[in-house]
């Protein structure tokens, strides 16, 4: 077959204006935030990058559907439909939904979790840690350790390292385990795809020890279409036949629908565990209301249930997955050292390797996210010492591991031309490299600081 280029598997029905700020503009906008990306406008932004959370644009059959959304307090028909499309993805028989993904994860652990457990993951996201660690427990990461690499080529590097999953059950205890946990894709490890064939092996270990596998499951399919492109024996299995044998492998499943929901918001807790489930009820009904709504709107479960439908669309995944990896081979292609091989939903740029001159100790990835957009209006996010950055008793600070800008590509929201522009924007940057600062902190919060920090430039 000829060379095709891999076209956005949708037209655009309805459009947003985006604002197109001039350069005295974008430097207003930077002093004003103290440097910090979060402190702007959204309409200070041209290509916005931040993430790919709720980000993403409905299509018209999801646009359609909530205006047929069902909004009786109890037993709604949108409940309905979205337990069944649930029922029908993941065969487990209980579905309860909230108002993301965060809310799932604290129901779960507050019902399943005790002070002093350890809960493992290949690598926990920052919520499901925090809820864990606010149970007193404890949340470790166990990915391989091509996982812990940003050069290694590796086509899984979310996988569970499955030696060490089972010297932490025979050190720890099964007591003291009260579920095994695998993100897929591994987010924090930068949008990693697990195997089927790791699930699996995961699963074993949980069964040989009676331990319950749950998923972290927000991006399901775009880690389904990974094992069809990567994985021997799957090429000619639908993404839908993917996703149901990894679902077959869990006893329960955390969701945002914020991501391959391909919703603006909304998540759900699904599990087979009749009785924990309706403890799990009884929480939500004290936080997040109804069993049949748990905190959404019925037009919001319509959207979500419609969005499940959609995410598994071969033509949709393919592209979803192109775009990602086409603004990698750009940068790459640029000389700007990326994480490889790209993930699914995001590209992260090498910010030490970028920008060897300035120390850790003056955030590099902080000035090159600030400079993406200063160049261009491009918003990414520092994922670096800002973030990750450990004070030390004699005031200076342990330095992350590593100093990425993590760009986040939003669903069917932008076009192949917007994305050529943030690549001629990283390569602006790349140009001028030699000539960029690094920063300062004047003003930070104690926890979370990457949020609310102020910036001065040095
Ligand atoms: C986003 C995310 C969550 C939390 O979901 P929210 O809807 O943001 O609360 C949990 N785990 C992973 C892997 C995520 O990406």
């Amino acid at each position: 077959m000829p060379y095709r280029t891999i076209i956005e598997p949708f037209k655009i029905h309805s459009v947003q204006e985006i604002a197109l700020p001039t350069a005295e503009e974008r430097e207003a906008a930077l002093q004003r935030a103290g440097y910090n990306l979060f402190n702007l406008h959204a309409d200070e932004v041209i290509i916005d990058l931040l993430t790919d959370s709720g980000t993403g644009a409905m299509s018209d059959r999801q646009w359609a559907a909530m205006m047929v959304g069902d909004e009786s307090y109890a037993g709604s028909r949108s409940w309905y439909r979205l337990r069944d499309s649930v029922r029908d993805l993941t065969a487990m028989p209980e579905m309860i939904p909230t108002h993301q993904g965060r809310a799932a994860e604290r129901i779960l652990f507050a019902e399943a979790v005790e002070a002093g457990d350890v809960v493992p993951n290949n690598t926990h996201f920052y919520t499901t840690r925090a809820n864990i660690e606010y149970q007193g427990a404890e949340a470790l990461d166990l990915v391989i350790p091509e996982g812990r690499n940003p050069a290694a080529d590796h086509p899984f590097k979310g996988n569970v390292d499955i030696d060490r999953l089972v010297a932490l059950i025979e050190e720890v205890g099964v007591d003291r385990i009260p579920m095994v946990m695998v993100t897929i894709t591994n987010n924090s490890g930068g949008g990693q795809p697990v195997s089927l064939g790791n699930l699996r092996a995961v699963r074993r270990v949980c069964d040989r020890y009676h331990l319950p596998l749950f998923l972290d499951a927000c991006r399901f399919a775009e880690n389904a279409w990974f094992i069809k492109l990567r994985e021997p024996g799957y090429a000619d299995k639908t993404p839908r036949q993917i996703a149901k044998e990894m679902f077959s492998l869990a006893h329960g499943a955390t969701f945002s629908a914020k991501k391959d929901g391909l919703a603006n918001i909304g998540g759900f807790l699904a599990m087979h565990d009749q009785e924990l489930a309706g403890r799990c009820r009884n929480l939500l009904i004290l936080t997040e209301g109804f069993p049949t709504y748990g905190g959404l709107a019925g037009r919001d479960l319509e959207a979500i249930a419609q969005g499940l439908e959609e995410v598994l669309d071969e033509e949709y995944l393919r592209y979803r997955i192109r775009s990602t990896a086409y603004l990698a081979e750009k940068a790459d292609a640029a000389g700007v050292p990326i994480v490889k091989p790209p993930g699914g939903h995001a590209v992260y740029l090498d910010a030490k390797g970028l920008l060897p001159h300035i120390p850790q100790s003056e955030y590099p990835a902080q000035a090159l996210a600030v400079e993406l957009y200063r160049d261009g209006g491009v918003r990414g996010v520092e994922i670096g010492s800002v973030m990750f950055g450990k004070p030390r008793p004699d005031g200076t600070e342990e330095p992350a591991a590593m100093e990425l800008v993590r760009l986040a590509v939003p669903r069917r929201t932008y076009t192949q031309s917007h994305i050529d522009y943030v690549a001629e924007v990283i390569l602006s940057v790349a140009n001028r490299a030699k000539d960029i600062r690094g920063y300062r902190i004047a003003e930070s919060a104690p926890w979370l600081r990457h949020f609310s920090a102020r910036f001065e430039p040095l």
